[in-house]
């Protein structure tokens, strides 16, 4: 199969029917909405149906991927999809008749938000990939109503409101109502009259099947990205109704519908809520019935299932389909339990996404039994058997057991229930997948080595360059003769020798600052902040997190402001900081810490004596289409996580794609970013992960940093004054005493000098523009390794086509 080609006879019938049915005369009585409607609804009429029945020419047999995530941040579709299809240009000059823009047409699209941050980006991202490198996949996630909320600020304060993204109009979805499946919740267990028992549900709901289409680029193939929409299945049942039973079952009717409405907004915390349970029941078992519907559709044996199928849990958020998956086979399939768990164990693989144990997540026992009464049989029982290899490794160490077991202290262990039933772990980053063997699972490696992998993350190149940054694109287009880039990014080596090229680095270093100018005009549009775009971009754009540290950043910010008014004549390259993130509605420390850079941030914009040196500016609403908007305009990418805390990160990935220089901490996949672009080409600071523990060890203080640390004492002192919030004092308790009193478990004080340090070699190199345009340069060349297509055919060596 190649490419899919436009009909374009085809397709301006398809727009016609479109204004038809808005009831409209013409085309050009559309809306920029209504165009963007009709053009997409257009192009999805053309693509493919998705053939179930792929026959493989090879004899080797590829594994099929079903992966499944809570998440799946996808951003806007019509242009990424145009641009995988190769039709943007056509389409492009066809609206031009009538006299429309393509560009601002996509500007229309509301983000399809249905994830929090990395996760869920990541789990798109490799989608596209999948599709990319042609590995057969299908990913597996929920139909939210209301993705993640949408972020204002009044009186620089976090607003939250609901995302709406209008699911049931979106052109790209395409409904399969022959693959609805029945998911039973709650109830009790039951014997029948042989003794046989048997799960007898509380109530049923319905999960519809919405497919959005996953393309790959310029390969002819589409994926799905499978997403469920929990329904009630008898909306009307006479029967019921006669039975008296209707109110009931109208009441089902009613929670079925809450089940899909909303996305929780938590990111790296678990929020341990029934409802979320329910959610993640829901999903796996929707999916695990599609799966083994598909396998047998195809003709194939229940026992050969891992040798055609994988799933992939994206952390553990889907975990509950392990014990699906046997309760399937046990119940419905009347295996044995051995045959069961030989199937099921060889299926599932787990990627880790965290140590923080406040994201790990735990069930109470009462919640997993009364939901899921039969799938806490199965999970009591796998328990039961992993004892006994436990006590034959290590005989008599209750300990280890207390640590090991999947069911504990009267609560469910999602994370233990992956290793002990998966075939596969991995960590998103080396330092990372180091830390899950070391810190978090060693004795687990003792029993099986075998298990643990490293798949470092990856982003596709298709969003985060081609399409965030056309100009950029164009350029190396132009210079490695070949867009072939696009799917082989390690060619962007062959950028490496334009360094010498006098020309060539200023057609880049004008690319950056054209879309600094880009950035700007948004900024002043949306906000009414004027920026230089001759100052330094300095970026950082990432779910609000402690353990992410804006504070740190922001302690920056303050102390640059504290020098320029000691010293109202220092020479500093000016600088606008730049924020994007949403805090989770119930962290309130994370929502102080926005306001507290709102606050300063109204200070020193309007600081005569600051003129105009600094800039602080916090884009509300932080999404993927910003995203795509600020990267392109960085120069600086700040990755200052604790080292240890941020498994991979990907924000760090984008933003040095696009001739960012990364400010960070050795952390997450900074460490192979600074492998790959060369410790020149970075600014690495901070405590390392073996100092950080060594620093908690001994018992950090920081107040004892404080003290030793005069300007540090003056701005904390300052914050603390009433100076930036109209004299009131307790304006940002929640963010000081955290880093004081409550000991500042994230050592943002620790690392604060070092910090600043850094920035000072920023500022320094920032002067010398051609040694500035060289690095960026070098960044962009060598940071290839970092495609999720490299990543997806890592999972494919070292896990899912792994020989077994
Ligand atoms: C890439 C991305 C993230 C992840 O950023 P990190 O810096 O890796 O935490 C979060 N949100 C959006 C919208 C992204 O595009």
């Amino acid at each position: 199969m190649s490419k899919i080609t436009l009909k374009q006879d085809v397709f301006l019938a398809a727009l016609t029917r479109q204004w038809q049915a808005f009831g409209l005369t013409s085309a050009r009585d559309m809306t920029r909405h209504q165009w963007w409607h009709a053009v997409s609804a257009a192009v999805a009429e053309q693509l493919p149906p998705q053939n179930e029945s792929v026959s493989r020419k090879s004899k080797k047999i590829t594994r099929h991927v079903n992966y499944i995530s809570m998440e799946f941040l996808v951003g806007r579709l019509t242009g990424n999809n145009l641009i995988n299809l190769g039709w943007y240009e056509k389409i492009a000059s066809t609206l031009e008749q009538f006299d429309i823009n393509l560009t601002d047409l996509l500007e229309e699209e509301i983000d399809p938000a249905l994830g929090n941050g990395g996760l869920g980006r990541l789990a798109a991202c490799y989608l596209d990939a999948m599709a990319s490198v042609r590995q057969p996949g299908t990913g597996y996630g929920l139909n939210y109503q209301y993705g993640l909320f949408r972020q204002r600020f009044v009186d620089g304060k976090q607003k939250e409101s609901p995302d709406d993204w209008h699911r049931s109009e979106y052109p790209w979805f395409r409904h399969n109502s022959s693959l609805a499946v029945n998911v039973g919740i709650g109830g009790k267990i039951v014997k029948n009259d042989q003794g046989v028992s048997r799960w007898e549900p509380e109530f049923t709901l319905r999960g519809e099947a919405w497919d959005l289409p996953v393309m790959g680029y310029r390969n002819g193939i589409t994926q799905p990205l499978r997403l469920w929409e929990a329904t009630h299945p008898h909306p009307f049942d006479l029967e019921k109704f006669n039975d008296g039973e209707f109110l009931k079952a109208e009441q089902q009717g009613i929670e079925a519908a809450k089940l899909t409405k909303v996305l929780y907004p938590n990111d790296n915390h678990q929020a341990g809520k029934r409802l979320r349970l329910m959610q993640q029941y829901f999903q796996c078992a929707c999916s695990v019935a599609d799966i083994l519907r598909r396998h047998h559709f195809l003709g194939r044996k229940i026992s050969e299932l891992p040798d055609y199928e994988v799933i992939q849990l994206n952390d553990t958020h889907p975990t509950i389909a392990i014990p699906e998956m046997l309760r399937v086979l046990l119940d419905e399939h009347q295996l044995s339990w051995n045959d069961a768990w030989h199937i099921t164990s060889r299926t599932f693989a787990y990627t880790n996404h965290t140590l923080m144990p406040e994201a790990l997540e735990t069930w109470d026992e009462s919640l997993v039994r009364s939901l899921l009464p039969r799938h806490f049989q199965i999970i009591k029982q796998i328990n039961t058997n992993f004892k006994k290899l436990v006590s034959k490794t290590w005989p008599g160490d209750e300990a280890v057991w207390a640590k090991l077991a999947v069911h504990h202290d009267k609560q469910v262990r999602m994370a233990n229930l992956c290793v002990v039933a998966g075939f596969a772990v991995n960590g998103v980053a080396a330092l990372h997948s180091d830390l899950v063997v070391k810190d978090l699972f060693p004795e687990y490696h003792q029993l099986w080595p075998q298990k643990f992998h490293n798949v470092t993350n990856g982003i596709t190149p298709r969003r985060w360059l081609k399409q965030c940054n056309p100009a950029l694109s164009a350029l190396i287009d132009e210079r490695l003769k070949t867009d072939s880039w696009v799917n082989n990014l390690d060619l962007l080596k062959g950028l490496e020798d334009g360094v010498k090229d006098k020309k060539f680095c200023k057609q880049y270093r004008k690319i950056k600052h054209d879309n600094k100018v880009r950035l700007a005009e948004y900024v002043w549009q949306r906000m009414g902040i004027r920026l230089n775009p001759d100052a330094i971009f300095d970026v950082q754009i990432k779910r609000l997190h402690e353990y992410k540290r804006q504070h740190l950043n922001l302690l920056h910010i303050l102390s640059l402001y504290r020098q320029l008014r000691d010293n109202p004549k220092l020479d500093i390259v000016p600088r606008v900081f730049l924020f994007g993130a949403k805090a989770a509605p119930g962290y309130y420390l994370a929502k102080n810490i926005i306001y507290a850079i709102n606050q300063v941030a109204e200070k020193i914009n309007n600081d005569p004596i600051v003129a105009d040196r600094i800039k602080v500016v916090f884009i509300p609403d932080y999404c993927v289409s910003v995203a795509e908007l600020m990267i392109p305009a960085a120069d600086i990418s700040e990755q200052i996580s604790t080292a240890g805390k941020e498994a991979s990160g990907t924000g760090n990935m984008k933003l040095a794609l696009n001739g960012a220089l990364t400010v960070g901490t050795l952390d997450g996949a900074n460490v192979e970013i600074a492998e790959q672009v060369g410790e020149d080409n970075i600014f690495i600071f901070g405590l390392t992960v073996d100092e950080v523990k060594a620093e908690l060890k001994k018992g950090y203080k920081p107040k004892a940093v404080v003290k030793k640390d005069k300007h540090l004492k003056a701005i904390l002192d300052e914050l603390a004054s009433g100076f930036y919030a109209n004299g009131d004092k307790k304006a940002f308790d929640l963010m000081l005493n955290s880093l004081l009193d409550g000991g500042d478990p994230y050592l943002v004080l620790a690392d604060f000098a070092q910090y600043c340090e850094a920035q000072k070699q920023v500022d320094k190199l920032y002067r010398n523009a051609d040694e500035w345009t060289r690095r960026t340069l070098l960044n962009t060349a060598r940071v290839g390794m970092f495609s999720a297509d490299r990543s997806i055919r890592d999972y494919q060596q070292r896990i899912w086509q792994a020989k077994r």
